[in-house]
């Protein structure tokens, strides 16, 4: 059978996969898209939607219990998580089959099945029924990742959770403990803590939170250690064993082992690309550890092959996979894109209370050799956050002394994760502070506590 031919092969179908195929396909190419599992990829399926539905299931909860404070009646509170897990399920399945749709939509050519590269223009589709070839003159590889996986600290799915498990629970967690604080450990963390696990969150770095300002982190560990958490940090999980209904955690801090009994534990120490089963060693790709090594414009060095999102590497970001793919498809359509820039993206974290930035942390400018000025204002001095009884939380701005850039954005509280877009499209046009002083901010928003935070690093805050 000849193979069918394509201008655009994606493989994968995830943010960065789906969104450079329907790119390609506005631009007038012929694309095909495969993919193994679901339409959607991690992050519709069992990444960043499932599990943002799980954690508005624990804030209204949350929020619930607070009832008095507002002048409300509820009494009785609880929840079935079972109910909580379906609708966090059925919010995937919805967005999943949505992109379907848009397949459709954008005529491109869904291939389901594992692929794998013949060579640097040719895929084989292997499905359950038959295999199938296809040729095209650029192929993008956006293939994701996975939970990695430590030796002794294996997932099994009963005791020992990867996300996946935590997202699809077979129990509640009443001793739970948490390896890894980053993005995916802390919102699992923050999620059960609220639904009333006894949470303990072991960090092998001197903070938790670790790739955000260091103040943030500080902030962060004040407010999980108020919820009922317990933190530890320069602390490494050694050994686990695993017994009936518990396991014990050997956890190595300063030298010394304890020995803590959980009933459940997850394991969120980071991701490793589906690399393997692509035929990339033939080809010639470059591989560190398990990342595609790409050059700005995702080009692998092989001509016509690229690959984008988490396989090629950090920031394992859905919005960074979504925009290399647009960057990708518009070079292979004869475009002159601009490269994606790596500091210029945000990273959200849906913990409670929520954590967002962008740019560089204080630390990271004074070592880069800048002269700062730091700004910072409390959601304590906001009339919004108050009305909305959410006065934990604070913005933080870091400039370049000499120029007046916003180096560096840092924000901790309620709907942060929403308010950070501000600072990232003042970021992309170049705005100084000049120009976020003479912006007026709409009254009352939580907003206002950008602009406050700006002054305050010229020293002309108004409400602190
Ligand atoms: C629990 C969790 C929460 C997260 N929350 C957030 C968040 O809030 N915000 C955020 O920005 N990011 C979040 N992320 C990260 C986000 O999910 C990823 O950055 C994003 O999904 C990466 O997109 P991608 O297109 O590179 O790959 P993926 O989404 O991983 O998609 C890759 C696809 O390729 C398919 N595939 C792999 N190999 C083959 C093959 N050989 N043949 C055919 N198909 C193949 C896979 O089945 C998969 O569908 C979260 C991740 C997790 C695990």
């Amino acid at each position: 059978m000849a193979a069918a031919n394509f201008d655009m092969i994606v493989i994968g179908a995830g943010p960065g996969g789906y969104v450079a195929a329907i790119r390609g396909a506005q631009l007038g190419l012929k694309v095909a898209i495969v993919e193994r599992e679901h339409l959607g990829g991690i992050c519709l399926n069992w990444g960043c939607i499932p599990t943002k539905a799980l954690l508005r299931s624990a804030e209204v909860f949350h929020l619930m219990q607070r009832a008095k404070e507002f002048g409300l009646k509820a009494d009785k509170i609880s929840y079935d998580l079972a109910a909580v897990v379906k609708r966090s399920r059925k919010v995937a399945a919805q967005l999943s089959g949505g992109i379907g749709h848009l397949m459709k939509k954008n005529k491109i050519t869904v291939v389901m099945g594992q692929a794998t590269l013949l060579a640097s223009n040719k895929v084989s589709v292997k499905s359950d029924k038959s295999t199938e070839e296809l040729t095209a003159k650029a192929i993008i590889i956006a293939t994701g990742a996975r939970a990695r996986e430590l030796p002794g600290l294996e997932a099994d799915g009963d005791r020992v959770w990867t996300y996946k498990h935590a997202l699809d629970p077979v129990r509640m967690p009443k001793r739970l403990l948490v390896i890894g604080s980053g993005a995916i450990g802390i919102e699992f963390a923050s999620f059960y803590n609220t639904l009333g696990a006894d949470t303990t969150v072991v960090e092998v770095l001197d903070r938790v939170v670790p790739v955000e300002d260091a103040e943030i982190s500080a902030f962060a560990k004040k407010q999980f250690v108020k919820q009922g958490m317990k933190i530890m940090e320069n602390a490494m999980v050694k050994k686990l064993d695993r017994a009936k209904g518990q396991v014990t955690a050997h956890i190595e801090v300063n030298g010394k082992v304890e020995k803590l009994v959980f009933d459940t534990v997850i394991s969120a120490v980071g991701i490793v690309g589906n690399v393997e089963g692509l035929g990339l060693e033939a080809l010639g790709v470059k591989v560190d550890r398990t990342h595609v090594v790409i050059d700005e414009y995702c080009r692998t060095g092989v001509a016509g092959l690229y690959a984008i999102g988490d396989i090629a590497g950090a920031p394992w970001l859905a919005h960074k996979a979504s925009h290399e793919g647009v960057m990708v498809a518009e070079l292979i359509a004869g475009g002159h894109p601009h490269p994606v820039r790596p500091e210029s993206i945000a990273g959200c974290t849906y913990c409670a209370p929520q954590i967002a930035s962008v740019g560089y942390t204080e630390a990271r400018a004074k070592e880069l050799g800048y002269k700062i000025k730091v700004g910072r204002f409390p959601f304590i001095g906001n009339g919004k956050a108050i009305a909305l009884g959410e006065t934990d939380g604070m913005v933080k701005t870091v400039f370049d002394a000499a120029t007046g850039e916003l180096l560096g954005a840092h924000m901790i509280g309620a709907e942060v994760t929403e308010l950070i877009q501000g600072y990232v499209v003042g970021r992309q046009l170049e705005t100084t502070e000049a120009d976020l002083m003479n912006s007026v901010f709409p009254h009352p928003t939580l907003s206002e506590m950008m602009h406050e935070s700006v002054l305050d690093a010229y020293d002309r805050v108004i409400h602190m």
